[in-house]
Parts: C-alpha cells; structure tokens; sequence
C-alpha cells in the first residue's frame, strides 16, 4: 500500500504551503472552519507522504477594510475596536485565541508559521516601494495604488485565476470609492492615508497609513516560502479580488506569479443558502456543539462536524442542515466503530492462498488512490465504507478471518488507522470519553467489591453471588487473590 507523490514541488522533498487566514474581528464562522479543516487535510496527506511542509496561515488583523472595499472604508478591526471600545489589538487578541481554540476542537494541526499583518508593516511598506520603484505603482494624495492597466498592457497574468475579462475586471471594481484618485478603475490600493478615524496607523514614506489589504498575504508569503512556492490556499470567495491582485503585486515586485497551485475551497451553505448573519441564516461552531440554535434539533461533536466537512470534496459547495449532520454523525461511528471492530480480528491457521487478501488490500489501497486525485477525500471514504461491510461480515462470521489472512487484516488495520486518525484527523470521541469516565468506573467498583466484601465477612452467601453473577453477566470479572479483590472487563 503505497501512496504517491504525483505534483512536483519547487524544492524536491518540500512543500511551501501558504493559505489566507481569518480576519480576527469577531467569532469564526463554521464556514471558516471548513476551509480551514480542508486545508489541514491537505498538510496532514502531504506530510503523510513524506514532504517536508511549511505551512504558513496569516492572522489579518489590519488592512481588511468593511465590505472589501478598497479605501475610505473602515478597517473591521478598528471598527470593532471603536465600538466595544478597546484596542484594535485586544480584539485581535480575544478572536485570535477563540479562532485558535475552535481549531484545535476540530483536531486541526497548526501551521508551521502564524504571521500578523501588523507584525510585518516594514516588509509591506518595503514592497510598495519595490512596486513603485518597478512602475508598477503610483502615489496619489498620500495613497499608493497598483497600476493594473500596465500590467493588463505587459502581461496576461491578471485576470486568469478567477477567468474574468479586462472589461469584466471594470465592471467590477467601477463602484469603488476614491475612482479620483486612480488612473484606471482596477486599479487598487496597495498603501492608504488614514484618515482621522484610522486607529490602525504607520509613518511611511507616502503618508501615515496602512496596507492595502491584498499586500500582506504577498509579503508574508514571499518573506516566509520564497517569491515562488508550491501551493496558495484559501476560500473561493477570495479568487477574486484578493488572489488576483496578490498575483499583481508579486509581478510587480518580483517580476513573476507566486504560486504553482492555487487550491481554493468552496463555500459552506447554511439550509441550502449562503450563510449571513445579517439574514439570520447563520450558524457558530459553538452553537452546533451545544445544540442551541434554530437551525438544528440536537448537538453535533467536533469530530462528527469534522466528518461532515470530509463528505463533501474541498472544491464543492457543502450544505450543512440537521439531516445532512445527523448522516454524518451515523457515518462517522460506523467508520470508527468498525476500525475498532477490524482491530480485534485476527487469523490463526496459515494459508497458502488467501481467498479475500486481493480484494481486502485492493480496497484500502483504492481509498489512497483517491487521496492522491486531489486529495478526494469523501472518495477515499466510500472505499473505507465498502470495505465496512467486509470488515462486519468477518466479525460476524459470515466470512472467516482465514480467507483474509493475518498480513491481509494487519495491512487494512494500518490503512484504516492511517486514513481515519493520520490523514482524516479524525478522534474516537468514545474513546476520549472512556477515558474520562474511567475514574468514576473505578470508584463505583471499588464500592461494589466492598459491599461483597461485607456480605462474605456476615457470611451473607447469597448476596455475595448475586454480586459476582451479576457483574459476569455484564463482562466483568472478580478474581479474589492475595491483594484482594481484583476486577476485569472480558471481551464480549
Ligand atoms: P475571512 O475571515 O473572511 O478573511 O475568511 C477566512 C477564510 O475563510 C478565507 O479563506 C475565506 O475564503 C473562508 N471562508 C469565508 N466564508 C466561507 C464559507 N461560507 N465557506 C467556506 N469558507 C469560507
Ligand atoms: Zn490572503
């Protein structure tokens, strides 16, 4: 069973992956959450393969301006912090530790880096003299703006990720404000002159400003993976304008494009739409992990979400409603159920042939095949399934372990663990809550085995056995020895 390698990275043996991280100026979104789960199931699969991966996952907290625009417009985070009246950097602070502590409820891995936009303001500001300085960058009122008429003129670069058109691109950029400013209407801002409302503010040489959103992720990106790296990620939403003008901007300051791979997510709907707070069709992870919201009947754990974020293929729309969790939460205890199952078979009697040993590893190794097809991991799980029936009829005895062969079970035991906890990032949650429960278990046994003590010392023999046969009755044992009594759970 062996996974392959099938793109070519930049550095042979190494993976530079940057993906655009949350804006810290409220509570994650669980659409958030997909993104973000998909693309830890991408860095798992390439570290399973063998790659040496930096993962860097930007926090934004400065630049990311109300409604995307590009200037005039309020910064979300100073806004917030106008408005709870704190500083811009405790509400990064509180949404960067909730954001954190979502992630790791999900099992999701952190990146190898975390940089801040506000930690890398001299770079920003290094590079919009780099753009100006290669001409592709005017200064206009104390703001910078990227001149993508020049580059629409030089090259086809722009425009091609998201497949929009020259005319297209006017369309969509002609509502923005300060249009006075701009040579040509797409273009867009890569420095802004605050004004007075600005608490996010630094001296540059332009004017005392910010960064234009879209720079930040081209500076941390290139500081951190190289002008050219392996793969950038991020939701579909950002194709459009932010990768395209991180495109822009790596051109302009590096003279290429930056990224060989652009692997963009899809959105997550709520009940069939787009999820929006303003129109309450919105859902927080917390919500679903405690079941208090309209939109849901019960709550869901953090793994069968996690299972439900898997069913879908990163590039599709995923619609999350009761019915489609309450499906993941059955088909994420079958899938564990029956690795746990799988674990406990073994074979005794050596065969020369096998009868299911060709089918069994055919199995598992389809289920990698599908990993290796952009990562299909909802593919890779309906292989898993299949084998599920397999798996129940041999410990059932429908089939014998002996057609399987020990090898045959040990290399699916290993596939299915690799797959479910290495790759999946998947938990057995029942597992977890065993553990949790067993210093209960403990008490409560210890008080049984004193009451039968007690019962024998009265020499109260009925009472003692109805002890001992009740427990055997449930698989628990009681061995009476030297140090007292001691107690078991028998396989069933
Ligand atoms: P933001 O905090 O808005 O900057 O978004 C952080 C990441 O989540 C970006 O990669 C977005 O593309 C992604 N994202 C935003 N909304 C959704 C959604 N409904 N479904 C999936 N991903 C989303
Ligand atoms: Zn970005």
């Amino acid at each position: 069973m062996a996974p392959k390698r099938r793109s070519t990275p930049i550095i042979e043996g190494r993976v530079g992956m940057y993906v655009c991280g949350p804006t810290v100026y409220s509570d994650v979104h669980i659409g958030n959450c997909r993104t973000f789960v998909s693309f830890d199931v991408i860095y798992r699969y390439l570290m399973y393969l063998g790659y040496k991966v930096r993962y860097v996952r930007n926090i934004t907290d400065v630049g990311h301006l109300e409604g995307d625009a590009d200037s005039n417009a309020e910064d979300k985070i100073s806004k917030k912090a106008r408005l709870e009246q704190l500083e811009p950097m405790e509400i990064v602070q509180k949404y960067t530790n909730g954001f954190h502590e979502i992630m790791h409820r999900f099992n999701t891995l952190d990146p190898s880096i975390e940089p801040r936009a506000t930690g890398h303001i001299l770079e920003q500001i290094e590079m919009v003299e780099e753009i100006i300085k290669r001409g592709y960058g005017y200064e206009a009122n104390g703001s910078v703006y990227f001149d993508t008429n020049k580059l629409l003129r030089e090259t086809d670069v722009y425009g091609k990720l998201s497949g929009r058109k020259v005319e297209d691109l006017l369309v969509e950029t002609r509502d923005l404000k300060n249009q006075d400013e701009k040579r040509h209407p797409s273009d867009f801002a890569i420095w802004i002159k605050a004004d007075e409302r600005h608490l996010l503010r630094w001296n540059a040489p332009w004017s005392e400003g910010f960064p234009g959103w879209h720079l930040e992720c081209s500076v941390m990106s290139t500081k951190y993976l190289g002008e050219r790296f392996d793969i950038h990620g991020g939701g579909n939403d950002l194709k459009f304008p932010h990768h395209e003008n991180e495109i822009a901007q790596s051109y302009g300051a590096c003279g290429n494009t930056p990224a060989n791979y652009w692997i963009h997510s899809n959105m997550l709907l709520l009940n069939g739409r787009k999820m929006s707070k303003s129109e309450g069709n919105n859902i927080t992870p917390v919500q679903l992990f405690t079941g208090d919201s309209p939109h849901i009947s019960k709550a869901y754990s953090p793994m069968a979400l996690r299972f439900f974020f898997l069913q879908a293929h990163y590039s599709s729309t995923l619609d999350l409603n009761d019915a489609s969790l309450g499906a993941a939460e059955k088909g994420y205890r079958r899938l564990i159920d029956t690795y746990n199952t799988l674990k406990g078979l073994s074979s005794t009697v050596s065969k020369s042939e096998h009868a299911l040993a060709g089918e069994m590893e055919q199995g598992i190794q389809a289920a990698f095949d599908e990993m290796n097809d952009d990562f299909n991991a909802p593919k890779a799980m309906a292989r898993m399934f299949e084998l599920c029936t397999v798996i129940n009829k041999l410990a059932d005895g429908q089939l014998s372990t002996d057609d399987a062969g020990q090898h045959t079970l040990d290399t699916v035991t290993k596939g299915f663990s690799d797959l479910l906890f290495v790759i999946f990032g998947l938990l057995d949650e029942s597992a977890a809550g065993a553990d949790d429960h067993m210093d209960q278990l403990q008490g409560l046994m210890q008080l049984v085995i004193d009451m039968r003590q007690q019962a024998r010392l009265n020499k109260d023999w009925p009472t003692s056995d109805k002890i001992r046969d009740t427990l055997n009755a449930i698989h628990i044992e009681l061995k009476d020895g030297k140090e007292g009594t001691q107690w078991k759970i028998n396989e069933k």
